[in-house]
C-alpha cells in the first residue's frame, strides 16, 4: 500500500530524511522562499519516540544553520509529549523554542484538532515568556479563533492564520468554505491592524488577494505568506515575483502517511488520482 501511496504523497512531502528536506529548502530559497520545516509525526504516547523527535528537531536546527537555509521549523505539541503529559510536552518546546532563539531563528507550533486547542494555547504563552521569536497556528474555521486572536495577540503573541485541517463538528466549527473564509476575513482585518508578525497560510486567491488589499490599505508590511509544499505553486511564485514574503512548509519523515492523507483528502482531484494508482496496481 505504501509504496502506492508514496509517489502521489511525495508531492506534499520531501523524503524520509532531513537531509532531503534541505536539499528542496536550499533549491526554494534560490527561488525567493523562506521554508517551514516540519518533522512528521503526531499524537504519540512513547516516551522514546518523544525524544526521538525533540532530538530530530534539535538536529534539525543545526542543519539548517549549517547550510545557512532561510527558515525555521514547525512543530506540533502532541509529538513533543502531550500524550504523555502537559508538563512534558511543554518542557520539550521550551528546549526548542530556547535551541531556536540561540540560532536567531524562529519557531512555530501548528495546531492540531480542538482535543488540543487549549493546551497548544497555554504551552505557546507559557513559552512566549521567555522567548520571543514563537509563533503559533490559529484556525479560521474554528468559533473559539477570534477570541483565542485577542488573547494571543494581547500577551504580545504572533500568529498563523490557516482555515484549518481537521473534521470538527459544526458545534464548535464553521462548516463550509463561505463561514470560514468571513472567519479568516475578520481575523485578517484584526491582524493587519496591531504591529505584530503575523503569517497568512492559505492557498485561496480570494484570500491572498484580500490580505494584499489590507496590505495595501494599511502600508503594513509586518506579515509573510504561507504555503504547504506541493500546493499553489504557480501563486507562490508570483507572489515572490511581486515583492511579497512567502514561506514554504515543506514537511519530512517516515510518519508521512496521515500528514499526506489530509492533503490528498482535501481535494478530489487527489482522491482520484490515489484510487487510479490503487486500481491501476
Ligand atoms: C503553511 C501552512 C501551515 C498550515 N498549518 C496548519 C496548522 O497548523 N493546523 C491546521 O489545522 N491546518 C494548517 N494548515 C492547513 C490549512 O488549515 C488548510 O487545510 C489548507 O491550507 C487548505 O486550505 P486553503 O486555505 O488553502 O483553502 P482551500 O479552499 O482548501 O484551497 C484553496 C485552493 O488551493 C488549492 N489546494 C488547497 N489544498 C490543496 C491540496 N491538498 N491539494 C491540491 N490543491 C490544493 C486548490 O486549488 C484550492 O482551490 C496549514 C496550511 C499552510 C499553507
Amino acid at each position: 500500500m505504501s509504496s502506492l501511496f508514496l509517489p502521489i504523497a511525495k508531492r506534499f512531502i520531501a523524503g524520509e530524511r532531513a537531509e532531503e528536506a534541505l536539499q528542496q529548502c536550499k533549491s526554494l530559497n534560490a527561488k525567493g522562499f523562506k521554508v517551514l520545516v516540519n518533522y512528521l509525526g503526531e499524537d504519540t504516547s512513547s516516551g522514546a519516540e518523544v525524544d526521538a523527535n525533540v532530538q530530530e528537531y534539535l538536529r534539525l536546527y543545526d542543519l539548517l544553520e549549517q547550510d545557512r537555509v532561510a527558515g525555521s521549523a514547525s512543530v506540533k505539541l502532541t509529538q513533543l509529549g502531550l500524550g504523555i503529559s502537559f508538563s512534558e510536552a511543554l518542557n520539550n518546546l521550551e528546549r526548542l523554542a530556547a535551541k531556536a532563539e540561540s540560532l536567531n531563528r524562529y519557531l512555530w507550533l501548528d495546531m492540531e484538532g480542538t482535543r488540543f486547542t487549549e493546551d497548544t494555547i497555554g504551552a505557546y504563552l507559557a513559552v512566549l515568556e521567555r522567548h520571543k521569536g514563537v509563533g503559533v497556528a490559529l484556525q479560521a474555521y474554528l468559533k473559539r479563533t477570534a477570541a483565542d486572536l485577542g488573547v494571543v495577540l494581547g500577551k504580545g503573541g504572533q500568529v498563523r492564520v490557516c482555515k484549518g485541517a481537521y473534521d470538527e463538528p459544526a458545534s464548535v466549527a464553521f462548516k463550509g468554505r463561505k463561514t470560514t473564509v468571513e472567519s479568516y476575513k475578520v481575523l485578517l482585518k484584526r491582524l493587519f491592524e496591531q504591529e505584530s508578525h503575523f503569517a497568512v497560510a492559505t492557498h485561496d486567491a480570494e484570500l491572498i488577494e484580500f490580505a494584499a488589499e489590507l496590505a495595501s490599505d494599511t502600508k503594513k508590511q509586518n506579515f509573510e505568506f504561507q504555503m504547504l509544499k506541493g500546493v499553489g505553486e504557480d501563486m507562490a511564485r508570483d507572489l515572490v515575483t511581486n515583492g511579497y514574503a512567502v514561506s514554504i512548509y515543506v514537511p519530512y519523515g517516515a510518519r508521512w502517511a496521515g500528514y499526506a492523507m489530509r492533503r490528498i483528502r482535501e481535494r478530489r482531484r487527489n482522491v482520484l488520482l490515489l484510487l487510479r494508482a490503487l486500481v491501476g496496481a
